[in-house]
C-alpha cells in the first residue's frame, strides 16, 4: 500500500504509511541535503541512486536539496530527468539545490558571465520542480565595496530566479560574520589593547542581507556554522524574519549529540517565522557510514517533540 502512495505521488499517504520499526510517526516535515550521502564513502549512494533514494525516505525524510548539479544537466553523474524520477518514485520532493557560479569575485564582467551560467541553472531546476536555488559558497568579500557588489549580483541572479519562477537564496558558513571595512583587503579583527574594531567594520551577512532585495534574494542559514562564526542563529532568525526562509539542520555530527545546538529553539523560532524548509546536513561522518549518521539525524529529528 506504501509503494501505491508513493508512485501515486501522494506525500500525505505516502508520510502517513511510513512508520520506523519502533512505530515511531514519520509525518514530520524536513529534507535532506544529498552532500550528506556523497561526501564520503560517496559510492555507497551513486551506485544506486534510485535505491539510495528510497532509503532516504524510509528514514523519514520527505525533501531534498541537491548538490553536485553541473550545466550538462547533470546532479553527480545522473541526468536530471533521471533524478527526479527516482526522487518522484521514492516518494521526495525536489525543494531545494545548491549551485556555484564559476565566479569568486564580483567584477561587473564577472556577474554577466554569472547571469548567462544562471540562467541555463534556472531552466534546468525548473524542469525538476524544484524552488530554491542556492549559492552555498562564499564569494570574494574582503571590503564592504565587495560586499555590496556581490548583493548586486545576487539582485541579477535572483531577477532570473523570479523569472523562471525560482526563489534565489544564499548559504552560509562562518566565514561571513567576520566584519570588513570600506578599501579593506580581509577582514578585520578587534585589536589593540582596548579590542576595539575599526571604524565603519560591519559583519559580512549583514552586510549582504541589506546590499540584496527582499523580494528576490533570501537566505538559507546554517544554524552550526552561524554558531561557529560565534553568532546566535536565533537572534539572526529574529533580526531578520522575513530574510532567513530556509534552515540547514547541522551539528558537529549526528543532530543533538555534541550539545552546543538548540534545536528546540532553533524549530520554535523558525516555526514561528513560518519556515517550512529544513535540511540536514552531515559531513563527513567518522564512526558510521554516511548513510547511518544521516539515519540517526533523521531518528532525532523523529524523537524531538518540538520538531513537526
Ligand atoms: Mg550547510
Amino acid at each position: 500500500m506504501a509503494a501505491g502512495g508513493l508512485l501515486a505521488g501522494n506525500v500525505n499517504v505516502a508520510k502517513a504509511s511510513v512508520k520506523s520499526a519502533s512505530g515511531v510517526n514519520r509525518a514530520k516535515n524536513f529534507g535532506l541535503q544529498i552532500y550528506s550521502l556523497t561526501v564520503r564513502n560517496g559510492q555507497e549512494f551513486t551506485n544506486d541512486v534510485p535505491g539510495g533514494l528510497k532509503r532516504v525516505a524510509q528514514m523519514g525524510y520527505t525533501s531534498l536539496e541537491l548538490a553536485g548539479y553541473s550545466v550538462e544537466g547533470k546532479v553527480g553523474a545522473v541526468p536530471i530527468a533521471e533524478f527526479k524520477k527516482y526522487a518522484d518514485d521514492a516518494g521526495l520532493v525536489i525543494s531545494s539545490s545548491h549551485v556555484n557560479p564559476p565566479v569568486r569575485e564580483y567584477t561587473k564582467e564577472n556577474i554577466e558571465k554569472a547571469k548567462e551560467f544562471w540562467k541555463t541553472v534556472c531552466e534546468h531546476h525548473a524542469k525538476m520542480g524544484c524552488k530554491y536555488v542556492i549559492i552555498p559558497g562564499q564569494p570574494s568579500t574582503r571590503s564592504t565595496e565587495e560586499v555590496a557588489a556581490v548583493g548586486e549580483g545576487f539582485n541579477e541572479m535572483g531577477k532570473i530566479s523570479k523569472a523562471a519562477g525560482l526563489q534565489f537564496a544564499f548559504h552560509n558558513h562562518s566565514g561571513e560574520f567576520q566584519r570588513v571595512v570600506p578599501g579593506g583587503t580581509e577582514p578585520v579583527r578587534a585589536g589593540g589593547g582596548f579590542g576595539r574594531l575599526p571604524e565603519g567594520a560591519k559583519m559580512i551577512y549583514d552586510g549582504m542581507i541589506e546590499a540584496t532585495d527582499p523580494s528576490l534574494v533570501q537566505f538559507e542559514m546554517d544554524v552550526y556554522w552561524t554558531v561557529m562564526g560565534a553568532q546566535d542563529p536565533v537572534a539572526y532568525m529574529k533580526k531578520y524574519a522575513n530574510r532567513i526562509r530556509v534552515l540547514h539542520i547541522k551539528d558537529v555530527a549526528i543532530l543533538g549529540e555534541s550539545g552546543m545546538m538548540n534545536f528546540q529553539k532553533i524549530f520554535e523560532t523558525a516555526y514561528a517565522n513560518g519556515i517550512a524548509n529544513f535540511f540536514v546536513e552531515l559531513e563527513g561522518f567518522s564512526v558510521g557510514t554516511q548513510f547511518e549518521g544521516v539515519q540517526g539525524c533523521a531518528d532525532y529529528l523523529l524523537m524531538a517533540p518540538f520538531v513537526r
